[in-house]
Parts: structure tokens; C-alpha cells; sequence
């Protein structure tokens, strides 16, 4: 629709990036972009405020950037699910597969109030495996799944069926 063909205009594909074969989905022109940007905001902020969450959660890194506006427009909270190493005090964490190898993420322990609604925000799902394990986490800490948005999905590997089993009746948005 509208808003996805103004926001895919000003994403840049990088070939080869981070390595050989791959093509890279570049936000950072529509991050510059004022009007992008504040539509891209806007669109997740109405959604976070649709589907009643009161916190957003953002994935390192670039979610971040898209969910701690968009908390602050629907007037929710912002929480960050991050990268093992980075958070202090008690946690929960979580491993993953990576093409090669693993990683963990991690979220505090006291980063929501039991049964709150939580919208996850990311820029891109991939194979779906950063999302799936900040599912995990999310219900781990005592939330509850609103919903999923990414700005971008790459169809092709097939995050969204991965995710499937993970979202109970939570929807998945691509924008
Ligand atoms: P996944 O776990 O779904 O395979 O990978 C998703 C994560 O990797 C997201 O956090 C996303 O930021 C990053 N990612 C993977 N591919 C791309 C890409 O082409 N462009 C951008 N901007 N991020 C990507």
C-alpha cells in the first residue's frame, strides 16, 4: 500500500554486505528521512496502541530506534532486549542459532508487570530467529504477546513460519 511503497522507496539494498552473497536491506535513508521516519513512527505507534500493548520491546539495535519513539508516541513503555553482556541485575537469557554458531540475548527480570501486553518491534526478520527468541524471553519475564511488527520481512527465509508456533493468537506485521 501507500505507506509500505514510501518507506520501501527509501531503503537501500547493499550487496554483499556483511559478507559475499548477501544482500543487505539498508533503513539508513529512511532513518534520515524526516517524513519517513515520522510516518514509520506513526504507523507502529498505532499499532502498539490497536493491540492495547503498554510496553514496546525493542531488539538490539536497530529496533531500538524504531520502538523507543513509537513507545513514547502510543505512551507505552520501552523496554530493550539485548545482546548478552549488556544489561545489569537479574535477567533472563536466552540462546539462539545463528548461521554459524549461537548467541544470547537477554531482558531484566523486572521489565514488565505480570500479564502485560507487549509489542515486540524490529527492523528486519530474516530467518526469524533473533524474533523467536525475544518471544521467549517476552513470555519468560510474565508478559503477554500483542503482537509483532517489523518493518521488513524477507519472505523468502521464512521467519514467519518459524515464528507460527510462537505467536499463539499474537499477529505478525510486515509493514
Ligand atoms: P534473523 O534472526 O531473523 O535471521 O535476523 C534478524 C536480525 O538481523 C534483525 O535484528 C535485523 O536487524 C538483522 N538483519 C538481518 N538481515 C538484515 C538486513 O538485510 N537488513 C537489516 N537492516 N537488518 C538485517
Amino acid at each position: 500500500d501507500d505507506l509500505a511503497a514510501r518507506l520501501a522507496a527509501r531503503i537501500r539494498d547493499i550487496p554483499d554486505y556483511p559478507k559475499p552473497g548477501v544482500v543487505f536491506k539498508d533503513i539508513a535513508p529512511l532513518l534520515a528521512d524526516a517524513e519517513g521516519f515520522a510516518a514509520l513512527v506513526d504507523h507502529l505507534a498505532a499499532r502498539a496502541k490497536a493491540l492495547g500493548a503498554t510496553k514496546v520491546v525493542g531488539l538490539e539495535a536497530r529496533g531500538f530506534i524504531l520502538a523507543a519513539p513509537a513507545a513514547y508516541a502510543a505512551g507505552a513503555g520501552f523496554v530493550p532486549v539485548r545482546k548478552e553482556g549488556k544489561l545489569p541485575g537479574e535477567l533472563h537469557r536466552q540462546p539462539y542459532d545463528l548461521e554459524y554458531g549461537s548467541a544470547v540475548i537477554e531482558v531484566q527480570q523486572d521489565a514488565f508487570t505480570p500479564g502485560e501486553r507487549v509489542l515486540v518491534v524490529d527492523d528486519v526478520l530474516a530467518t526469524g530467529g533473533t524474533v523467536e527468541a525475544s518471544l521467549d524471553l517476552v513470555r519468560r519475564a510474565g508478559a503477554e504477546l500483542a503482537g509483532v511488527v517489523v518493518l521488513m520481512e524477507l519472505g523468502f527465509l521464512g521467519g514467519r513460519e518459524r515464528l507460527a508456533a510462537h505467536l499463539g493468537d499474537a499477529p505478525l506485521e510486515a509493514i
